[in-house]
This record gives structure tokens, C-alpha cells and sequence, in this order.
């Protein structure tokens, strides 16, 4: 396996968790299997090193999450504001992990910011911020999960990591990779998942309750929004969905419930990127994914101002629905030019 980890950050980091007892771990807002498989991995082995950390993130963590060890024991800002502002200024060293900019820590944020602590930065995010003394950024891998393993192994703590370790970890890039579909750049993925297999990680307990398992109602919301509301544009390789605030519920929508929805047209052979636009109770909440390399991250960033990764990015838009799209549907010409010629030319 290659190593990719620069050795002197490494090294860095096992010596900041040596010198602190006070280790807090965080995430994004509205954390999802990495972030949270993140978190907990580091929470877990760190405990296994004599340690006591503790993970606080910003809003509630989804339930299909709640079979990873540890998940009862994370403290959430929006249930327990003081214990967890609390927590934070008392923190010596502050992990924060799956995020680029401290916006992502949506209230949190200010805390994290005003905090004393040593904080390190641990994604996988293109242009990652400058508010942390020790950055280790590395935007090429799958997840920050598959970073976590590596920055483990270059600590030389692999021996620590023990089964419940590997199932946060491999949580992580089970979700961040749509199970090994997406974002696997190289082969190596496939050695890290044998490591965690070999500590006996069950796989298809993690796929069944992270990726599989949905309520009814997102399943009839799904078929919903792909029978009703899926517009493809032929000329363009690309597909739209978009759902209002009405439509959602109808199918009595909670949070997650569409996750995985924009990947759906994707699935169709020739398509090459796919848009989902849902209203939210303050903005509308776009999500764009793509095939073959297509930025979507440039349409994301040009036309909304927002941004992420190559194949899967988001924005948010403030302004109706009906605008949202508009903007959208008339713009998206503009970026015919990033589409591979070979796909161009070959109509479905
Ligand atoms: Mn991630």
C-alpha cells in the first residue's frame, strides 16, 4: 500500500494525543457515516490508548447510524447546548473531522473558533481553511475515513485498532463511496478494506443498516420523485429533480429521507449528471452528482456559490424553488464544455 501520509504531520498529531488528556472530536452539521465513522473510529481508538475523549457535533447524527460503538455516548449541540459549549473551552486538543471551513460546524462553530485548544484538521474536502494549527488535508481520498486509517497506521497504532474501530471506519467509506461505486481512485481501498476485515468488521450488518435500511415513506417519496419528478434533459447528459416543501410532506419528509436520491439517475446508461433540488424551511438545498469525471462542482460553485468535491457537490440557494431551477435550466449549456467529447457525441 502506498504511503501517503506525510510523516512529520503524523507524527505531529501521535504527540499532541500523547501530551493531551482533554480530546475532543467533532464534525460537520448534519453529519453523515463519515463524519460520524470519523469521529468514532478516533473516539474508540483513542480510548483503547488510556485516553478520554469525547465527540460533540452540531445537530443530530442520523438513527441508521446508531449501531456504530460509541454513537449513544456522542453529545449533541442542539439537545445539550451547555454540557457540550462546556466541553469544547475545557478541550486541550480538538480533532475536527469530514470538513473544510468552520462554517461547516453551522452554531458550533463560534465555540470551536473562541476555543483554546491545539486543533487539527482531518478531510478530505478540496480547499481546506486555516483555522487549525495542524492540517491534514487530503482531498485525492475516498473519505475521511480511508484518512483516518492511513494517519492510524503512519502513527504506528494500527495494533489498537480493534472491532469497533474498524466498523466506524469502514462505515465511513462504505457511505462516502456508495459501497465501493464511487470515489475509489485506487486499489488500495480494497487492501484497507481486507485490514478491516481481517478485524472482523461485519460488512453487511454496516451496508444493511447505513446504506439499505429506510422508512416507508422515503421509499414511496423516492418513487415519488422519480416517477413525477424527474426531468431529463437529452441534449445535456443531464437529469433534475426537483421537490417542494408541499410535495415533502405529503410523504411526512424527515431528514435523510431523500439521501442517495440524486445518485438515482445516474443509474441510467448515458447519463452523466444528475441535480436534486429540495425546499427547505430557509433555502432551497441543492445536490449534484456526476459520471465520468463531469465537475459538478463547477455548476454548483458558478451558479450558486457553493462547492465540494469533483463528482458530488451542493449548494443552497435563497430564492424560490421556481428560480432555482430557471437558473439552472438556462445556464446549463455553459457547461456542455467540461463533458468528455467521446459522451458527447454518443446519444442515448
Ligand atoms: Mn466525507
Amino acid at each position: 500500500m502506498e504511503k501517503l501520509i506525510d510523516p512529520i504531520k503524523a507524527k505531529e498529531l501521535h504527540g499532541l494525543i500523547e501530551r493531551n488528556n482533554q480530546i475532543v472530536l467533532t464534525c460537520h452539521v448534519r453529519p453523515d457515516g463519515d463524519a460520524v465513522g470519523s469521529t468514532l473510529a478516533l473516539w474508540n481508538l483513542l480510548k483503547k490508548c488510556g485516553k478520554h475523549p469525547v465527540v460533540i457535533v452540531p445537530d443530530k447524527p442520523p438513527l441508521s447510524l446508531s449501531f456504530l460503538p460509541g454513537f449513544r455516548e456522542i453529545g449533541i449541540y442542539t439537545s445539550h447546548k451547555e454540557y457540550c459549549e462546556k466541553t469544547i473551552e475545557e478541550a486541550e486538543l480538538l480533532i475536527c473531522c469530514d470538513f473544510n471551513v468552520l462554517s461547516r460546524l453551522d452554531s458550533i462553530a463560534p465555540i470551536v473558533e473562541a476555543s483554546k485548544a491545539v486543533k487539527v484538521l482531518v478531510d478530505h474536502h478540496t480547499e481546506p481553511g486555516n483555522f487549525a494549527d495542524l492540517t491534514i488535508s487530503y482531498p485525492k481520498m475516498s473519505s475521511t475515513c480511508e484518512l483516518v486509517f492511513r494517519l492510524i497506521a503512519a502513527m504506528g497504532l494500527y495494533c489498537d485498532v480493534d472491532t469497533d474501530c474498524a466498523t466506524c471506519l469502514l462505515t465511513g467509506i462504505i457511505t462516502d463511496t456508495r459501497n465501493f461505486t464511487v470515489n475509489v481512485r485506487n486499489n488500495d481501498l480494497y487492501e484497507i478494506l481486507m485490514r478491516l476485515l481481517e478485524k472482523d468488521v461485519d460488512k453487511e450488518r454496516i451496508l444493511k443498516e447505513a446504506i439499505i435500511s429506510r422508512s416507508l415513506n422515503s421509499l414511496r417519496l423516492e418513487a415519488f420523485a422519480l416517477s413525477e419528478k424527474l426531468e431529463v434533459f437529452n441534449e445535456h447528459k443531464a437529469s433534475l429533480i426537483t421537490l417542494s416543501a408541499e410535495e415533502l410532506k405529503r410523504f411526512d419528509y424527515e431528514r435523510g429521507d431523500t439521501e442517495g436520491l440524486v445518485n438515482r439517475p445516474l443509474e441510467v446508461r448515458g447519463m452523466v449528471y444528475s441535480i436534486f433540488m429540495r425546499e427547505d424551511s430557509d433555502c432551497i438545498k441543492i445536490s449534484a452528482r456526476s459520471n465520468d469525471g463531469f465537475p459538478v462542482s463547477e455548476i454548483c460553485k458558478t451558479l450558486y456559490g457553493g462547492g465540494g468535491h469533483i463528482q458530488a457537490a451542493g449548494a443552497e440557494f435563497h430564492g424560490s424553488l421556481k428560480e432555482c431551477r430557471e437558473i439552472f435550466v438556462s445556464n446549463m449549456s455553459d457547461f456542455d464544455k467540461y463533458m468528455n467529447p467521446k459522451l458527447r457525441n454518443n446519444r442515448n
